[in-house]
């Protein structure tokens, strides 16, 4: 992780590299499968491996978007692999989990987005471990008609699309994508799919004022978008946009209390908090509530 300014104590990234975190390692090289915890380079890998939990890429490891922040190569996607839905619902199951959080790169070169790819790997998966809740994170399927229904219909537990940032810095940040697309998707899958629970995140440090969160909040709960995620922003490398400054705890616990009072769900805000990070352990607090 680069970052031009000093790094703050709280921002840890903990270096674990357990006998469970190789394993996990060792089944995602076996059954050929890319995770975004290894291919963004995300500070909590060695934490959440060590918990047998991990985000999985489907859909293939470059992407056809360049934002200013993620670490997954960009370029000319290979063709979409039939068999990878059979080989991850085979580690899945290996792994026992309760959880899991599937997300893709970005398929604007395919008519549907990879919106087929997905119920795919969803109904595979539930064939396997009936009992496991099942989380996609997706791109945001601008110019894809149909790809919600297709996605819909095959009943994720937690539908989540980031909105990644404030709108105003969109074009520097996100340049490939359009914040009132993000906003409709989510809006969209609930009116589909009211039992879905829909989610979203930012990352924070990018330049945003507090009233520009403040108003991303409102608008996703216009979109009526059930739970959010907030974390600090780090730079990958040199080459990604650079971390304007480093959210303090304190004011994470406010964002909290904000979103909170502002009636989502389920709230996770802190500078180490990633879109998936222990969403098995806050999903499963909101199934026994
Ligand atoms: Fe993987 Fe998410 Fe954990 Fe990062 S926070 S290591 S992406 S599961
Ligand atoms: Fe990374 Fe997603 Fe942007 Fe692709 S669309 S560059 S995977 S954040």
């Amino acid at each position: 992780i680069v970052n031009s300014l000093p790094k703050p104590d709280w921002i840890k990234v903990k270096v674990n590299q357990s006998t469970v975190y190789n394993e996990m390692g060792d089944l995602v090289k076996e059954h050929r499968l890319n995770t975004v915890c290894a291919e963004a380079a995300c500070p909590n890998i060695g934490e959440c491996w060590t918990k047998r939990h991990a985000t999985v890429m489907i859909l293939g490891s470059i992407c056809t978007r360049a934002c200013a922040f993620c670490n997954v190569a960009t370029g000319k996607p290979s063709a979409v692999d039939p068999q990878e839905a059979k080989r991850l619902a085979a580690m899945i199951q290996k792994l026992n989990l309760r959880h899991v959080v599937i997300t893709s790169v970005d398929r604007d070169d395919l008519k549907d987005g990879g919106a087929q790819h997905f119920a795919n790997v969803i109904a595979e998966i539930r064939k396997t471990s009936p009992s496991i809740t099942i989380e996609i994170l997706t791109p945001d399927f601008l110019r894809k008609e149909g790809a919600l229904l297709t996605i819909g219909k095959a009943q994720p537990d937690v539908f989540n699309h980031n909105v990644e940032t404030v709108p105003r810095l969109y074009p520097s940040i996100r340049p490939g994508a359009r914040y009132f697309q993000s906003l409709r998707i989510l809006h969209e899958i609930k009116q589909l799919q009211p039992n879905v629970f829909t989610k979203s995140g930012m990352m924070l440090g990018l330049g945003e004022s507090k009233e520009e969160v403040t108003q991303v909040m409102d608008d996703l709960r216009c979109a009526q978008v059930d739970f959010l995620t907030l974390g600090q922003y780090l730079r990958p490398t040199i080459e990604h946009a650079s971390v304007q400054r480093y959210v303090t705890p304190k004011e994470f616990d406010e964002y909290r209390h904000i979103a909170k009072s502002k009636g989502f769900l389920l709230v996770s805000s802190s500078p180490m908090t990633r879109s998936s990070y222990h969403a098995d352990a806050d999903f499963a607090v909101l199934q026994k509530k």
